[in-house]
């Protein structure tokens, strides 16, 4: 007999199969079995009376011991990590699901009403249906110039630098010839004049090197050149070409924030909130309307309030008095 078959047999013998060579050994086991049945039962009910009587906490510790027929003793374990998952203490201090929930609608709310922006418009176009610029110049390129020249100084104070310059010097190749020493005398009167004149000359060189002597007509083509950002390219932009773009200076960052029109902490942040808000058939006189309105009415230190004819829809405050 091999393994296999020896193995067979005793598995048999194991649960009882009927041997007729043995019939004690068959009929003892099926008394034991009857026996062993009865027993089994007994328990069975006994612990089914236990269970009925017990509250929770017997239920528990039961299980703690070993447990009931019947029960399992993952769900009824008394103390250890699933109870102390589902306490609503441990819930609340759930960060992940706070943070965005708070943060994110907020952040896109519309803050103010779009028929109040198209008023405020409306009247801006009223008063100032053309409004311009205060930058002297001849040509796109001048104004180009003009632009540059004009971070951290006022118009004003630009356009008596360049009348003179740009009387002999109102294209690129001019301006080479000129050379930067002599650009350089004619814009001393301008803050940081040393690194503009650099700037003058250097975008010059460009504008002949890669554009054919002609400003681009694009905003990234211009922010390109030297001394040439975002905000003096959206001015090129819309004065040189008409484009709608809103060139978020001191003054319009104040304005926009204060009213408020397009709140933000950046200028660009400020910039796409009020190409978001303000109607199509204002967008390109936008940032005349605003800036001016600032530079002379919304003023930094003293707003003048009582003579703004948007104060009925401008939600800052406290609001200037009129002067007794
Ligand atoms: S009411 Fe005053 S704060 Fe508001 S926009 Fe007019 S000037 Fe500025």
């Amino acid at each position: 007999m091999g393994d296999k078959q020896k193995s067979g047999r005793a598995s048999q013998d194991d649960v009882g199969t009927v041997d007729a060579t043995r019939p004690s050994a068959w009929s003892g086991g099926r008394r034991s079995k009857a026996k062993a049945d009865v027993k089994a039962k007994l328990e069975v009910e006994a612990g089914a009376k236990v269970k009925a009587r017990a509250g929770p906490k017997a239920k528990a510790k039961s299980a703690a011991r070993g447990g009931l027929a019947g029960t399992t003793p993952k769900a009824t374990t008394p103390k250890g990590p699933t109870r102390k998952a589902t306490k609503p203490k441990t819930v609340s201090k759930m960060p992940v699901s706070k943070a965005p929930v708070s943060k994110a609608p907020a952040a896109k709310a519309p803050v103010v009403d779009p028929a109040v922006v198209e008023e405020i418009f409306h009247r801006f176009h009223r008063v100032d249906p053309e409004p311009k610029g205060e930058l002297d110049y001849v040509n796109a390129y001048t104004l180009l110039v003009a632009v540059v020249l004009s971070a951290q100084a006022t118009d004003v104070g630009v356009n008596k630098a360049t009348r003179a310059l740009f009387a002999i010097a109102d294209t690129p190749q001019k301006m080479l010839d000129l050379g930067e020493d002599k650009v350089r005398d004619h814009i001393k009167t301008i803050g940081l004049f040393r690194a503009k004149a650099k700037n003058v000359i250097g975008l010059s060189r460009d504008l002949i090197a890669t554009f054919g002597g002609e400003v681009p007509m694009s905003r990234a083509a211009l922010e390109t050149l030297p001394g040439v950002g975002r905000k003096s390219a959206n001015v090129v932009m819309n004065i040189a070409f008409g484009e709608p773009t809103i060139a978020v200076d001191t003054h319009l960052f104040r304005v926009a924030n204060r009213i408020p029109l397009a709140p933000g902490k950046t200028p660009l942040e400020v910039e796409l909130g009020l190409e978001a808000i303000i109607p199509e058939r204002y967008r390109r006189h936008a940032h005349h309307w605003l800036i001016l309105h600032g530079r002379y009415v919304c003023k930094a230190r003293k707003p003048e309030c009582w003579r703004c004819l948007i104060r009925d829809l401008c939600r800052f405050e406290p609001k200037t008095p009129a002067v007794a």
